[in-house]
């Protein structure tokens, strides 16, 4: 038997003739919360179910309400969630039934208590939530001094952060974005699909379309990205390229998947290098900036342009010369192998250093967390925090190693003034180097 809220928000749909007898998928109890279920078999690449652009909630929607005049200023989501908290307070509000089927809160790190968190320690999701929430303050509190405050009669009093966050945490989790013409749209019934990991592709699932050649309105048409028996769950892959990290944010779940498992190193150019204008200026010149994120991914090898970034930044000393003028044009050609010793021992020690700094932050050993996991029987959020635990130091042990085996090369690679010599045809066969023959 179906939730009384759920029931009423059928009926609702129902009433609005967006689903009939005939619809292919209808709400249902899951254990991912709600889900959608095939009421018959549902074949590969059918239409699950068609959202008129009526029932959708975008900014446009919060533009045509009645707040419609302050959201002038504010980013499209901001307006949504505004949009969305005042629709909530107000028992008359024309989206009621919607409102009653959306989860107070979810998984999302962002809802997570001090004590969750701190499961969470040392790990770049914990600052990444914490980022996060700072962000998600500072711009409440801009929305209470310049909309909620001079506009008294238009808000219900007493609406705080936590409305504002669980607004956001609603976008984040169930919005469609990257639609034509749509940056950010809630889609009722349709946000009741789930992700499943064995779907590998996001190709297919949705797309807007023309309601029909006598209709001006256009439609959110979802689609089953695989064949389903009737009675099964439908499901969507919701995003393959976001880590584990991104997922936990978003979502409030992660996914076993290794290649999900991902570090971001951030490498700076410093102010008080000596060199920062001449390195600013490569750097740019070749689509970097003062500082570079490199996504580090869990049994893949180190992202294109990391190793050319870092020995930059640490060029110095005897290798300055090569941020000489002469060299703009070859010297990104010339980072992409070893410059010297010195440059080469330098990086994987500042790399090395800063996997061991980042390890040594965690409370427990990948071992533990695995015991942990075995014994099982564990809180959704719990058992989340030891996978992106294990997931984070896993890839920065993987970065130590790479730099570690590049460490006992040091004696055997080949540095820039070796390979200058052999172009002039000054090295010989040996590597002895040849004054005249
Ligand atoms: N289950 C949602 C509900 O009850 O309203 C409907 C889907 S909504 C678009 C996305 C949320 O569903 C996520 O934030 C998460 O809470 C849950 N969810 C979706 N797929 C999941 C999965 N594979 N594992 C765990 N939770 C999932």
């Amino acid at each position: 038997e179906l939730p009384e809220n759920v029931r009423s928000f059928w009926k609702w749909l129902g009433d609005q003739g967006v689903v009939s007898a005939k619809s292919a998928a209808e709400p249902a109890v899951v254990p991912e919360g709600l889900g959608l279920v095939a009421r018959r078999d549902i074949g590969r690449n059918e239409v699950v179910l068609e959202i008129p652009k009526r029932l959708w909630i975008s900014p446009e929607t919060a533009a045509a309400s009645k707040i419609g005049a302050l959201c002038g200023g504010l980013k499209p989501w901001v307006s949504v969630a505004l949009f969305l908290i005042r629709e909530k307070y107000d028992e008359d509000s024309a989206w009621r039934v919607y409102l009653d089927v959306l989860p107070e809160s979810t998984d999302s790190t962002i809802f997570w208590s001090e004590e969750e968190l701190a499961e969470l320690k040392g790990t770049q999701l914990l600052s990444n939530t914490l980022g996060a929430k700072e962000y998600l303050e500072n711009e409440f509190s801009k929305l209470e001094q310049e909309i909620l405050k001079p506009n008294k009669d238009m808000f219900p009093s007493g609406i705080t952060v936590d409305d504002f966050m669980w607004a956001f945490g609603i976008l984040r989790s169930r919005a469609f974005s990257r639609l034509r013409g749509q940056d950010l749209v809630l889609i009722p019934l349709a946000d009741l699909i789930n992700h499943n990991p064995e779907i590998k592709t996001e190709d297919y699932a949705y797309e807007i379309k023309g309601a029909g050649l006598f209709s001006r309105d256009l439609l959110f048409s979802l689609k089953s990205p695989v064949y389903v028996k009737a009675g099964g769950q439908v499901y969507i892959q919701y995003d393959v390229n976001k880590s584990n990290a991104e997922l936990a944010l978003d979502y409030g779940f992660v996914e076993s998947n290794p290649n999900r498992n991902s570090y971001t190193l951030t490498i700076e150019i410093l102010e008080s290098d000596p060199f920062f204008g001449d390195k600013l200026d490569i750097a740019e010149t070749n689509g970097m900036a003062e500082t570079g994120y490199f996504d580090i991914v869990e049994g893949q090898s180190l992202p294109a342009g990391m190793l050319q970034y870092i020995r930059l930044v640490a060029l110095g000393g005897s290798d300055a010369f090569l941020l000489e003028s002469i060299f703009s044009n070859t010297i990104w050609g010339h980072l992409e192998l070893p410059v010297s010793r010195s440059n080469e021992e330098l990086i994987c020690r500042v790399v090395r250093d800063a996997c061991k700094s980042a390890l040594s932050g965690f409370a427990t050993t990948i071992e533990e967390d695995e015991k942990l996991l075995e014994e099982g029987k564990l809180d959704p959020r719990m058992e989340l925090a030891i996978k992106v635990r294990i997931g984070e130091k896993k890839v920065l042990q993987q970065i130590d190693q790479i730099f570690k085996d590049r460490e006992l090369e040091l004696d055997l690679l080949e540095y820039y003034q070796e390979r200058r010599l052999k172009d002039l045809g000054l090295v010989g066969e040996q590597g002895e180097i040849i004054f005249w023959e």
